[in-house]
């Protein structure tokens, strides 16, 4: 039924000019502020959002550069993985996951998600673990932390790094403490749509290691140490100075908005209970932080367009898996590697996630979804729910 309701509702996937509205007054000052002090690179604001960060974390030290996934690449060759080295990380995530491995010259070796929480399974580690295993990157997924314990026992057996992908999860927590504190070193992404968002590109390094915070701090710039004092063939990869003054504004209300993603999941998973969907679990160890809220369904496609004829907006992330993209042809991974992966990329849908959402377009969406009525043939994937052992709230049980 086609209501005037409908025709004016329009749910998008985010809304980012809505929370600037809001902080306008601040950010304006704070950037005419940098412009006026006209110190663009480096300097003052970077050192003090570093310093903001890392509290935040909970570790010692936190290194700005140009986006998330120089951060990941950085904290690999902070630890000197390279040519010759493997790192351990999922089928399922951002390229960008992998993409950072291959460019220090290390290879990714690819291991399946768990079925519940659609991170790392860690007991497909073992197996990719060979003599030139060097690290490990489990990836927070989601905002939803992986099963740290595990992977860290790996890790420790063989002498390995984990450094964590963080770059969907800034301020969840594993078993109390932040994402970025729970392995050696971690990444983060500033991408405008992440929790922690810069009005363009940015990342940061954090780690308690001060040895590795220092070789970042020297390979996002150069290879300097002293000014023109080139110690290693480093690279410009700075946090710009104007995104740092940002940032240090909108980490002030990062936990606020992380609480707002919780409620609009906890009315999401409330109303879509029962209905033909798979929702998202949270596991007991898990305090996620919904970068994205992630359901799957038989008919993925058929949804998205039902959707979208109602004018919500929805996403995938991601429709390919990392070992079957073309770009990783030379991998020699095949279709069947890694069959959770594979499965979920076919059923996966991200609905409207972001502090500013109302209430009632989180119903407005979970309604239009129990409305849908696939018209092609083929079963629900109700049958999975349930072996899921979802019960109302979205917890596992
Ligand atoms: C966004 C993202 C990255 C890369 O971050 P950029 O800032 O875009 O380079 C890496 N890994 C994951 C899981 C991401 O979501």
């Amino acid at each position: 039924m086609v209501t005037a309701r409908t025709l004016q509702h329009k749910v998008p996937f985010l809304d980012l000019a809505a929370q600037y509205s809001v902080l306008a007054s601040e950010i304006d000052e704070a950037i005419s502020r940098v412009l006026r002090e006209s110190s663009f690179i480096l300097g003052r604001e970077v050192e003090i959002f570093e310093k903001e960060f890392a509290t935040f974390c909970g570790v010692e030290y936190a290194v700005g550069v140009d986006c998330g996934m120089s951060a990941l690449e950085l904290a690999l060759r902070a630890y000197e993985i390279g040519h010759g080295d493997e790192v351990v990380t999922v089928a399922n995530s951002f390229i960008a996951s992998a993409l950072a491995i291959s460019h220090t010259g290390a290879t990714p070796v690819l291991v399946d998600v768990d079925r519940q929480t659609y991170t790392i399974d860690a007991s497909g580690i073992h197996a990719a673990i060979t003599p030139r295993t060097k690290a490990i990157m489990p990836v927070h997924l989601y905002g939803h932390p992986c099963d740290m314990d595990p992977v860290r026992k790996i890790a420790e057996q063989y002498g390995l790094i984990v450094i964590e992908d963080a770059c969907q999860a800034h301020g969840a927590r594993y078993q109390g403490k932040r994402a970025g504190s729970l392995g050696h070193a971690a990444a983060f992404s500033f991408y405008p749509s992440k929790n922690l968002g810069a009005y363009g590109d940015g990342g940061i390094v954090v780690t308690s290691d001060r040895h590795v915070a220092e070789r970042v701090q020297i390979l996002r710039n150069y290879g300097q140490r002293e000014k023109y004092q080139h110690v290693v063939p480093g690279y410009n990869r700075r946090l710009d100075t104007l995104q740092a003054a940002v940032l240090r504004i909108k980490l002030c209300h990062l936990d606020t908005w992380n609480d707002a993603r919780r409620r609009h999941a906890k009315l999401y998973h409330r109303l879509l209970a029962g209905s033909e969907v798979v929702t998202p679990t949270e596991a007991s160890y898990a305090d996620p932080v919904w970068h994205l809220y992630v359901i799957r369904a038989a008919h993925r496609d058929a949804l998205a367009k039902h959707l979208s004829n109602l004018g919500i907006a929805s996403g995938m992330h991601y429709p390919i898996p990392i070992h079957l993209q073309p770009a990783y042809r030379n991998l020699g991974y095949k279709k069947g590697d890694f069959p959770v992966s594979e499965q979920y990329a076919e059923q996966i849908l991200s609905l409207p996630l972001y502090p500013e959402l109302a209430p009632s377009d989180v119903e407005y969406v979970a309604e239009n979804i129990q409305n849908f009525i696939p018209t092609m043939p083929g079963g629900s994937i109700q049958a999975e729910t349930l072996s899921n052992a979802v019960d109302g709230t979205g917890n596992l049980s």
